[in-house]
């Protein structure tokens, strides 16, 4: 099965995707983990795509493109594969069509999920990273957790895109680059949304069902 994930910053398309993937056996794919994985590397890619992202602004469609297409041919994701966070805006999912349709597929399923705005601004902007284990932390979901770790006793700093400033521009990119997916799979007759307020596990179990067949 090949599924798309499509929802704003701080909708939790990160975890769902992890839970979602492991419970069909298909890779989940995250173009944010990827580019974050080479700006910790140092690699050239890294360097590009950090000045984009410490804006909150999307690196540029050729360099996201190029990586998606080298992943999506890797074995692992012949028969399937979920993406969290590509395609972001109507000309990558364009170039997502004519990719899977050059061997004869296509996407099946895409699960937008659905968040109030100011919920969002709260999750982003009360995360906190440990910058030895990379666990994250929540000012006010984990009492008293704000410089840190009780893993691993690592300090915990804010994530430059997780700055509301930052958080309210990648709200605006959401709404003016990706939102237009929403139509554009609905066309196709592949969305399904999906309420993404409560419990990890509850958003889980609906993103499930919706992906049965009916
Ligand atoms: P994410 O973890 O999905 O929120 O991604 C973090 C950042 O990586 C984004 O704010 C963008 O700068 C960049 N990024 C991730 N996916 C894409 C994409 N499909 N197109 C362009 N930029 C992306």
């Amino acid at each position: 099965m090949r599924i798309v994930l499509v929802g704003p910053p701080g909708a939790g398309k990160g975890t769902q995707a992890q839970f979602i993937a492991s419970h069909l056996s298909i890779p989940k794919i995250s173009t944010g983990d990827i580019f974050r994985a080479n700006v910790s590397g140092g690699t050239e890619l890294g360097i590009l795509a950090k000045q984009y992202m410490d804006k909150g602004d999307l690196v540029p469609d050729e360099v996201t493109v190029a990586m998606v297409r080298d992943r999506i041919a890797q074995p692992d994701a012949v028969s399937g594969f979920l993406l969290d966070g590509f395609p972001r805006n109507v000309p990558q999912a364009e170039t997502l069509r004519d990719m899977l349709a050059d061997n004869g597929q296509a996407v099946d399923k895409v699960l937008e999920l659905v968040v109030d705005e100011e919920e969002v601004v709260r999750r982003l902007s009360g995360r906190r990273t440990c910058g030895q284990c990379g666990r994250i932390w929540h000012v006010d979901f984990d009492e008293g957790r704000d410089d840190v770790c009780d893993d691993c006793g690592g300090r915990l700093f804010q994530r430059d895109d997780d700055k509301e400033e930052v958080v309210r521009h990648r709200l605006e990119v959401y709404k003016e680059q990706t939102e237009p997916l929403v139509e554009f799979y609905e066309k196709e007759g592949v969305l399904a949304g999906i309420d993404a307020t409560g419990s990890v596990e509850d958003v889980t179990a609906r993103a499930l069902a919706a992906l049965r067949p009916a």
